[in-house]
């Protein structure tokens, strides 16, 4: 396991995720919404930033990108099909890109639903999904720009990873998406012992993530949905929660 993620709080409930690589010490950040809150964990480590990974474009994940550039130079990764709307990018990827990152390599998964332009990064060594505002923990985000269709497609390309997967999604939204899931599967034991932790975090201002693929699969309403149909009801009901 080369490759370690660490939140990094900011703006009111945005997570950008710092990435070390254990080989050769580069080190990444995925959507940094804010730069300072960036290199105020640079500096504690003692270290430079080497790669911007970008999801989508959305304010509050890549406004803090051109400072980070101009001070660290760091590489900007995002999708080459967004590039009109993302900052200047570096590499330019698409479905199955393998980004290099040191020793390790990030593999591209569009996930179009949230933004018709949004792509996941999977790292296999370490395990680690990155799925910006694709799937969070209880919950997925919004349809902004593609269709339940689009959505219900993208989550489905995260079935062949394995359980242990941590999910590192960009943003703390987990005590309402409980709130939400709750109404929808009240029996589900998983469920209530996940809200329950969830809870006992948010009284501590802990994060709630990374969770495990493995848990979301038992306890995330909007991934246990069969259909695209059942998916696409769940959607409008959350719009409306
Ligand atoms: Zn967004
Ligand atoms: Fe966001």
């Amino acid at each position: 396991m080369t490759v370690t993620a660490q939140a990094i709080p900011m703006l009111s409930d945005n997570y950008a995720w710092l990435l070390t690589e254990s080989v050769t010490g580069k080190t990444g950040i995925v959507d940094p919404a804010e730069a300072a809150p960036v290199i105020a964990a640079l500096d504690r480590l003692g270290r430079k930033l080497d790669s911007i990974f970008l999801t989508h474009h959305h304010d509050d994940h890549v406004a803090g990108t051109a400072e980070l550039v101009e001070k660290y130079h760091a590489t900007v990764v995002g999708n080459g099909a967004d590039a009109h709307r993302l900052p200047p990018l570096d590499v330019s990827v698409h479905e199955g890109s393998l980004v290099e990152f040191g020793a390790a390599r990030l593999r591209v998964i569009e996930t179009p639903g949230h933004t018709l332009g949004h792509i996941s990064y999977y790292i296999a060594d370490g395990g680690i999904l990155l799925p910006g505002d694709t799937l969070f923990s209880l919950g997925c985000g919004r349809l902004f720009e593609g269709t339940p269709g689009q959505m219900f497609k993208s989550l489905a390309k995260y079935h062949d990873l394995p359980d242990e997967t941590l999910v590192c999604a960009a943003h703390e939204y987990t005590a309402a998406n409980a709130k939400f899931a709750l109404s929808v599967d009240p029996e589900n034991e998983a469920l209530q012992a996940r809200a329950e932790e969830v809870a006992a975090l948010r009284q501590r201002n802990l994060p709630t993530l990374p969770v495990t693929l493995g848990e979301e699969r038992a306890t995330n309403p909007f991934i246990r949905a069969a259909t695209e149909e059942e998916f696409a009801r769940l959607r409008a009901a959350k719009d409306r929660f």
